[in-house]
């Protein structure tokens, strides 16, 4: 079958033919519908060889939605045909935090060698994949393929990110969103559909600025070093009670910082390379500051559910197979509206 491979540190992606894959006991092979293209994957096959964290070459993906195609033995409560959405974060399944359903946060996944498809394991950029046991599907439930596949990441992370701020995003809040790319613009929208609270994005160029608005964004402001003033402007001085950074650098969780209130949530989920110092004087009074991964097997079912309801919709570009090299170029360059899919079935 043809699949996509990060194969060469520093080279592209490539496009090659690898030997169809089997499910062994326990696993699940899909037919894959759609793969979501991701700024993780560029931000892993930037760095030096000595910090990519799982052996070359790899199939990327840890977007994806597909269709049961084969069950290995042993599997029940799965038919071939199955619609389904791949849970990435996977856990041993069996830790304090897998049984809680935070297989994000599984104890025992780097000891035990478990990576997430795409991220480790064989992804979701291929005619087939191996998912390594049913817990980690969730039924689509008649949502789109394609529409939906970016939610099992560019949805569940700010999702997760979101939903541990809750009780400080109450009506008469602000939140901020710095980046409003493939997570940025799922989280306005997220953020309107849990909250009553008031929405600020924050994004580099005017045309991203009129989709945050378009998606439900009540200010727009250019994230430049005055960004942070305009939030406090605009928020009577006060600051935001959320700020959820996407992007991470060390210029944007500066702004984080400088716009958040008193007892505010800094969330930095994007990995710019970005860090915010911590300690008296630095920030507002208990503000906290923390860096989510992903989010949890429960979350991924919520998401999908929101998504049912209508109260999401991710803006999706899509490519074929052959074509997802460029589509993480476009991706490299800013230039992909919003997230690109892949479908490795045509
Ligand atoms: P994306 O490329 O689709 O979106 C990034 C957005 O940030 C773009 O709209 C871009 O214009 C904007 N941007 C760039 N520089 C900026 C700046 N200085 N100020 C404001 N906006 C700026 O990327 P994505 O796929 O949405 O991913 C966003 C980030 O989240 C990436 O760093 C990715 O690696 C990370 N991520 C983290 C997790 C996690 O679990 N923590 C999960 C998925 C993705
Ligand atoms: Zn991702
Ligand atoms: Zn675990």
């Amino acid at each position: 079958m043809k699949a996509v491979q990060y194969r060469t540190v520093g080279a592209a992606p490539e496009v090659v033919t690898v030997p169809d894959p089997e499910p062994g006991p326990g696993q699940v092979m899909l037919k894959v519908t759609a793969a979501g293209v991701c700024h993780s994957d560029i931000a892993v096959m930037s760095r030096p060889a000595e910090q990519i964290p799982f052996p070359l070459p790899l199939t990327l993906g840890h977007e994806g939605v597909g269709t049961v195609a084969a069950l290995g033995d042993g599997v029940s409560g799965l038919s071939v045909g199955d619609s389904v959405a791949v849970y990435g974060p996977w856990g041993c399944g069996t830790c304090v935090k897998c049984a809680e359903g935070k297989e994000n946060y599984c104890l025992r996944a780097k000891e035990l060698g478990i990576a997430p498809p795409g991220l480790g394991s064989p992804g979701a950029m291929a005619e087939y994949m191996i998912v390594d046991d049913p817990r980690h599907l969730v039924p689509l439930g008649g949502l789109d393929p394609v529409q939906a596949v970016p939610l099992t990441d560019a949805g569940l992370t700010p999702y997760h990110a979101i939903k541990r701020s809750l009780p400080k995003l109450v009506p008469g809040a602000t939140a901020v969103v710095i980046g409003t790319g493939g997570l940025g613009h799922v989280a306005i929208q997220l953020l309107r559909a849990m909250t009553a609270v008031r929405v600020i994005a924050l994004d580099v160029a005017e045309d991203k600025l009129a989709l945050a608005r378009a998606v439900g964004a009540h200010e727009t402001v250019l994230s430049d070093r005055d960004a942070a003033a305009k939030v406090r402007e605009l928020t009577g001085g006060v600051g935001a009670q959320v700020v959820l950074d996407f992007v991470g650098a060390p210029p944007t969780v500066a702004t984080a910082g400088a716009a958040a209130a008193i007892d505010s949530d800094v969330t930095i989920v994007g990995l710019g390379g970005g860090a915010l110092p911590v300690g008296f004087g630095s920030l507002p009074y208990n503000t906290t500051v923390t860096s989510p991964y992903w989010g949890s097997r429960s979350e991924l079912a919520e998401v999908l559910d929101l998504a049912r309801a209508g109260s999401v919709e991710v803006h999706v570009e899509t490519y074929t197979l052959d074509e997802a090299p460029l589509a993480y170029e476009r991706l490299h360059h800013g230039r992909i509206n919003v997230r690109a899919v892949i479908l490795p079935n045509g």
